[in-house]
């Protein structure tokens, strides 16, 4: 019976997998790294598991950026609406957040993941943890490091799901990249996506508002304008907003060496507005008062804006008001790719075909993280593995029956 491999047993390959065990005579071998399988998905739900997104799917689609036109067809053959459908055949109901994103009823990875397993079980797959994927024997069997020693598979198919470089601990650490790169398939660098920014506070500011929100604000970068919410660390920025803008700002730090973040502190007044209600005379309020109660601004907003612009009882009412709708915050790095929600970079999409399997290692297939997309937070990361894992496990199929014949 032919043996198809599963390298990585994260949401990409048991997708794969669960797409192959459906197929009569094929034996399916799920190998990975940890002690445990699927531990990036697990932390992922931790905090509520945002597993897909309601919009329409053209909007979906649009979220994958540069990389749209690749990742369409399969979105369209597996996209948020079938994995909706699939989590309920799992006994797992899903319910749509105010914002459009979805979560699984009890918000929780852990219950989808044992139920999964289960039945990827029953249908055959052997799950064998404790296994790290070493590269190829001479001959192109697969190496495995393992408690008992190294082993060797020789498997008909494989299917490399080894998830991008952050988060390390949980398993997916990039090691693949050299192996990969060593048989000549091209392979970006990987960067941090999702992630946080470095800033230079003062130590004043530091101490004093780590960890406090910043909201509602509206941040904007290289033409991209968002409304949303974010904290400040103790030595930079984070959270849902500078998630979403981290792709361009990344950008601009790698060609510039520098990039700033433009905040509008008052998003639901007009420059004109604000102008005119702190031109109001003060009387004998203090101007911290003043901004409080003519502009909404005060605590960490307030802080912020002497943070970054030095200001005095004497600063003219507009360019206050400038500042306060346009407040320029310099960025000085991304934070480690370690950290990241997720990974950009990985194996080009043009080292596949249409199979998703790499055209210089015939019966190797690639999926998840691991290839060069991104998105952002929101559902969109595990929609795509979830698609990009069940393609690969068609592919597989399509190229073993195609040899076959
Ligand atoms: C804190 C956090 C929160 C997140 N929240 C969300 C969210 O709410 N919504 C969302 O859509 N996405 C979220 N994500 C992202 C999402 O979890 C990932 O995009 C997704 O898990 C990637 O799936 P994958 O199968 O490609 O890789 P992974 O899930 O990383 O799985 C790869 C597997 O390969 C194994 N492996 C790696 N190297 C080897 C080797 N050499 N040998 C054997 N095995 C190996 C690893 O142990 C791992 O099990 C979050 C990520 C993090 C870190």
């Amino acid at each position: 019976m032919p043996l198809v491999a599963i390298v990585g047993a994260g949401p990409a390959g048991l997708m794969a997998a669960e797409r192959l065990v459906a197929v009569d005579g094929l034996e399916v071998a799920i190998f990975d790294a940890m002690p445990s399988p699927g531990r990036k998905f697990l932390m992922a739900g931790k905090g509520g598991m945002n597993i897909t997104h309601a919009e329409p799917l053209a909007d979906f689609i649009g979220r994958y950026g540069s990389r749209q036109a690749v990742i369409e067809p399969l979105l369209k053959r597996f996209g948020p609406q079938q994995l909706r459908e699939w989590i309920h055949g799992l006994g797992i109901e899903t319910f749509v957040g105010t914002s459009g994103r979805v979560f699984p009823t009890e918000m929780k990875a852990a219950p989808l993941l044992r139920a999964w397993l289960h039945r990827l079980r029953q249908h055959g797959a052997h799950l064998h943890v404790r296994h790290r994927w070493l590269g190829w024997a001479d001959d192109g069997a697969l190496r495995f490091a393992t408690p008992d020693g190294e082993k060797i598979v020789a498997a008909d198919a494989t299917i490399l799901a080894l998830g991008g470089g952050s988060w390390a601990k949980l398993g997916s650490d990039g090691a693949w990249v050299a192996l990969l790169a060593a048989r000549g398939i091209p392979v970006a660098p990987l960067k941090a996506a999702n992630c946080g920014f470095d800033v230079a506070w003062s130590s004043h500011f530091s101490e004093r508002f780590a960890g406090q929100p910043v909201k509602p604000v509206v941040a904007s970068v290289a033409g991209r304008r968002l409304q949303g919410e974010f904290n400040i660390t103790a030595g930079g920025i984070e959270g849902g907003l500078i998630y979403a803008l981290s792709a361009p700002l990344r950008d601009a730090l790698e060609k510039t060496g520098h990039a700033t973040l433009h905040l509008d502190l008052a998003p639901g007044k007009t420059l004109e507005r604000l102008t005119a209600d702190l031109a109001r005379p003060r009387g004998r309020d203090s101007l911290a008062n003043h901004l409080r109660r003519r502009a909404g601004i005060e605590g960490v907003k307030a802080a912020l804006l002497r943070e970054l612009l030095p200001f005095s009882a004497s600063t003219a009412t507009d360019q206050l008001a400038a500042a306060i709708k346009h407040l320029p915050l310099p960025v000085t790095a991304a934070r480690p790719l370690d950290e990241a929600i997720s990974t950009a970079g990985g194996i080009a999409f043009e080292a596949l075909d249409e199979n998703l399997m790499l055209r210089d290692l015939p019966g190797v297939f690639v999926a998840g993280e691991m290839l060069d997309w991104e998105a952002p937070t929101g559902g969109y990361l595990l929609t795509a593995c979830f698609a990009i894992g069940r393609a690969a496990g068609e592919g597989t199929q399509a190229w073993l029956a195609s040899a076959d014949g």
